[in-house]
C-alpha cells in the first residue's frame, strides 16, 4: 500500500469508529485536495522534520508525508486514531512517528532534527496555549523554522493585528517580535467534519533570524500581559505596580502616560520593557 492507495478517510473513520468527539476539539478534514494546499504553505518539506499536533485519522499527515517531509512526529492525545495512524506509518515507510498523549506535556525534541516545520490543524482548546509556547523561549531563534496553523478566523486575526485595531493585543505583539505572521486563506465550517461553529484561517507565521527590537522576552511578555489586561485604562494606570515610578519611565521612554496600550507600536512596547528593566537593575 502507498499514500495514494490508502481508503478514503470516511471509510477510516468508519472502519476505526473514530465518531468524533467535542472534548478533544474534533473537526476532521476529509477532503486530500484541502490538506495538500494547508501543507504546500509550509513550503517544501523535503529535507525536514515537521511535527503536527492532532492528527486525528490522519488527512494533514497524509499530505505532508505525500509532500516529501523526511520525518512526521505526530502527537495524538486520542489512542482510538493510532491503528488509523499506523497504517499510514506502513504506506509512507516508516516516515511517521507518532507520540501518544497530550501535546501540553509532551516534549517532542528528542524525537525532532533540524531543520523542523510545525504544521497542524490544532484542537481549538490548546491551540493558543501552544503558540504562545512555541513564541516564547529565552533563547532565538527557536527549534522551528516556521509554524503552519490553523486557528479561528478571529485567533488568526490578533495574530497578524496592528496597532490601532481591536483586534491587537499580547498575540499580535508576541508573534511579531522575533517572527513574521500572515494569513493565508480561510476556510469556511462545511470543509470540516462536523462542521464548527465559526470560519477558521491556516496562519503561516516564520522565525525571523533575530528579534526585531531588542527586549528581554519574558519581561516584554509581562508588560504586554499587563497592559493589555486593562486595554481600556491609560497606560499609567494599566502598569502600576510595574516600577515604583511608572508616570516618569513612560515618560522617559517617550510615551505619553495617557496612551492606551493598543496604540503602542511593538517597537514602544520593547523600548518600554527595555526601561523596565534598567529601572529594576538599578533598584
Ligand atoms: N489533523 C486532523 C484533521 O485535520 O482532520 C484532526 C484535527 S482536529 C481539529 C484536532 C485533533 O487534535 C484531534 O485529533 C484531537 O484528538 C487532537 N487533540 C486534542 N487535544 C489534544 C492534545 N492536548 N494533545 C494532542 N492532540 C490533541
Amino acid at each position: 500500500m502507498s499514500l495514494s492507495t490508502l481508503p478514503p478517510l470516511r471509510e477510516v473513520i468508519a472502519a476505526h469508529g473514530l465518531a468524533a468527539r467535542k472534548s478533544l476539539g474534533q473537526n476532521f478534514l476529509l477532503d486530500l485536495n484541502l490538506t495538500g494546499k494547508i501543507a504546500r504553505q509550509a513550503g517544501d518539506l523535503r529535507g525536514c522534520d515537521v511535527l503536527e499536533i492532532g492528527p486525528g485519522p490522519g488527512g494533514l499527515t497524509r499530505a505532508l508525508l505525500a509532500e516529501g517531509a523526511r520525518k512526521v512526529v505526530a502527537i495524538e492525545a486520542d489512542p482510538r486514531c493510532l491503528p488509523a495512524l499506523a497504517e499510514i506509518n506502513a504506506a509512507a515507510g516508516g516516515r511517521l512517528e507518532v507520540l501518544s498523549g497530550d501535546a501540553l506535556k509532551l516534549d517532542p525534541s528528542a524525537h525532532l532534527q533540524a531543520p523542523v516545520k510545525v504544521v497542524a490543524n490544532l484542537p481549538y482548546n490548546v491551540g493558543t496555549e501552544l503558540l504562545v509556547r512555541w513564541l516564547s523561549p529565552d533563547t532565538w531563534p527557536p527549534f522551528w523554522e516556521s509554524l503552519t496553523l490553523m486557528f479561528q478566523r478571529e485567533v488568526a486575526e490578533r495574530i497578524v493585528a496592528k496597532p490601532g485595531s481591536k483586534a491587537y493585543g499580547r498575540l499580535a505583539v508576541l508573534s511579531q517580535f522575533r517572527a513574521e505572521p500572515r494569513i493565508c486563506f480561510e476556510l469556511p465550517p462545511q470543509a470540516f467534519s462536523p462542521p464548527p461553529k465559526v470560519t477558521s484561517a491556516v496562519v503561516h507565521i516564520k522565525a525571523l533570524p533575530a528579534p526585531r527590537f531588542a527586549a528581554a522576552p519574558k519581561l516584554l511578555s509581562e508588560v504586554v500581559a499587563r497592559a493589555f489586561n486593562q486595554r481600556r485604562k491609560m497606560l499609567r494606570a494599566s502598569l502600576k505596580g510595574l516600577v515604583p515610578e511608572i508616570q516618569s519611565l513612560l515618560e522617559s521612554a517617550g510615551i505619553d502616560p495617557q496612551r492606551r496600550a493598543e496604540t503602542l507600536s511593538l517597537e514602544e512596547f520593547c523600548k518600554l520593557s527595555e526601561a523596565v528593566r534598567v529601572a529594576r537593575s538599578q533598584r
